[in-house]
């Protein structure tokens, strides 16, 4: 049998480099991808360190990666061998209640499978499911490094300056700069809020709910005091609110916030 290498997460936060087979298709839907970039996340190190309960120990970690399609399952028509690939870090069915309604990440048959609960792409191969709606085609102009982030970091950046229904005059605050928080700025400063309509980008490295909670942070305060689309000094609180609410929520969560407020509209929370 054909093996590859992989990196396996073997429980209690031990990693390994190990010999897998390499995988083959279980069902119609599936493909079978060749790796050609991978990321790392935040929630690798989640898992790793035992924080995410559904994760399966033995699993091969990553879910965010390119690459070029090997083998399609008899399900399949919109991929051939040969396509090059950019994945979504999510596996979804395209047709359940919560798929239909654009929540594919609550898929019934799905959800963060890739590096969680199936084997995933920090490996030379990795099987994909529901591969139709998962990968998509990386057009003849972009390169594999152009298209890597798409299925998971540059999306969140993105989803997060949208959910923030930014408005001419407003100010955006990214607290935390890490590669989400990095795309997330980009995204609300180029993402149909053009800078000439006068929208005002912040973004700051360093910051955590709980940082800013525990005070840690001396220049908190400070900082807080500079959103200028929050009203009457409501931001700590609602801050302290919110972050207790969405302990453990990525940085675009908070990104969401404080446009919200300063609309007067309720938090745009699906979770
Ligand atoms: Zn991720
Ligand atoms: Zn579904």
């Amino acid at each position: 049998m054909d093996t590859m290498n992989a990196l396996v997460w073997k429980g209690d936060g031990a990693l390994s480099l190990e010999r897998r087979p390499v995988p083959t298709l279980q069902g119609p839907r599936d493909a079978i991808v060749r790796v050609t970039r991978s990321t790392i996340c935040t929630s690798d190190l989640h898992i790793r360190n035992g924080a995410v309960p559904r994760a399966r120990p033995g699993v091969v970690l990553g879910h965010e990666f390119v690459g070029v399609v090997e083998a399609v399952g008899n399900g399949i028509s919109n991929l051939r061998p040969g396509d090059r690939v950019a994945a979504c870090c999510e596996s979804f069915c395209g047709d359940c209640w919560f798929c239909r309604r654009g929540y594919v990440n609550n898929c019934v048959h799905g959800g963060w499978e890739l590096g969680c609960r199936i084997d995933g792409c920090q490996a030379e191969y990795v099987r994909v499911p529901f591969a139709d709606t998962g990968l998509t085609p990386i057009p003849d102009a972009l390169s594999d490094e152009d298209a890597l982030f798409v299925g998971d970091i540059l999306a969140s950046g993105y989803w997060g300056a949208e959910l923030c229904a930014f408005q001419p005059g407003d100010t955006a605050v990214v607290l935390g700069l890490g590669p989400v928080g990095l795309c997330a700025a980009e995204c609300a400063a180029l993402a149909r809020i053009a800078r000439e309509r006068g929208l005002n980008v912040w973004a700051y490295t360093g910051y955590t709910y709980e940082r800013l909670l525990a005070g840690e942070v001396p220049d908190a305060l400070a900082l807080l005091e500079q959103v200028d689309v929050l009203v009457d000094g409501e931001f700590v609180e609602a801050l302290r609110d919110i972050s207790l609410r969405f302990r453990g929520s990525s940085n675009q969560r908070l990104l969401d916030v404080p446009a919200s407020l300063a609309a007067g509209r309720p938090i745009p929370w699906e979770g």
